[in-house]
């Protein structure tokens, strides 16, 4: 897609589990180029989206699709192959492994393998290297993962999901449990990526740093988009104050 057309646009959702509509009826649109942030008071749907997103979960009723084509009954691994990168609120790294041994994991799958286009397969090592200095981590990459500060290791993951060379990437939570230095380096990091022709979907509880970092926010209450836009005028929105006043 071009610039400001949609890349993901999830069309009617719904997810049920049981009784509970934990994701009702949700159109949403990621536009091509923009960091896009989804916040919600807690139990809202947006680890249930995430999931629906990614392949995870299947969804009840809907459409999803994604640049161009319609995803939502491929498994997760075709969906990735397709250029959509999620990272994890905890990080999953194998921490007895080095950094750069981390960043390559995904090759140890043969479904990954075989996405990888060819100027990346062969060169692994130069291009988890790269990547890691992309993040700012180059100088990590032989030390052990578990050695590393949690927000180390999240920029970690982000380059490991970069191996993939994803088109969008599902962010969650990047700042939970980050302090405060590491987390200014990982928001430069995601806005670097995204001048670079990444897009992002956020979810992200630290409010002031979505409305900082993102273009356009999309909120859940209840499994709805209760509203979405630009920050300025979310943030302004009666029905969001009220969405996280009343919880
Ligand atoms: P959020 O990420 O916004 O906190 P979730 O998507 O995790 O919200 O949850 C939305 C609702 O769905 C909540 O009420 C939660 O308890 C429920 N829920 C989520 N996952 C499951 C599940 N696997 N089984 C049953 N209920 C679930």
């Amino acid at each position: 897609p071009e610039p400001g057309e949609a890349l993901l646009s999830v069309r009617g959702v719904t997810r049920r589990f049981g009784g509970l509509t934990a994701v009702d009826e949700v159109s949403l649109d990621v536009r091509q180029g923009t960091i896009t942030g989804l916040i919600g008071p807690n139990g809202s749907g947006k680890t249930t989206l995430f999931n629906l997103v990614t392949g995870g979960l299947p969804a009840d009723s809907g459409e999803i699709w994604f640049d161009g084509r319609r995803v939502d009954g491929l498994r997760p691994w075709r969906r990735c192959h397709l250029g959509l990168g999620r990272s994890y609120q905890v990080t999953r790294l194998f921490k007895e492994m080095t950094v750069r041994e981390n960043v390559v994991a995904p090759l140890a799958d043969s479904r990954w393998r075989t996405m990888w286009s060819d100027a990346v397969r062969g060169h692994e090592a130069e291009r988890a290297r790269e990547l890691l200095g992309l993040v700012g981590l180059g100088r990590f990459a032989e030390q052990r993962a578990g050695a590393l500060s949690y927000g180390q290791q999240k920029l970690v993951e982000l380059a490991q999901v970069l191996m993939l060379e994803p088109k969008l990437i599902l962010l969650d939570e990047p700042a939970g449990g980050v302090n405060p230095s590491m987390l200014d380096r990982i928001t430069e990091v995601i806005r670097e990526l995204n001048a670079n022709g990444v897009t992002f979907l956020v979810v992200e509880h630290n409010i002031p740093l979505v409305l900082d970092l993102c273009d356009q926010v999309a909120v859940l209450a209840g499994g709805r988009v209760i509203a979405e836009g630009p920050p300025l005028s979310v943030r302004q929105d009666p029905a969001v104050l009220d969405a996280y006043l009343g919880h």
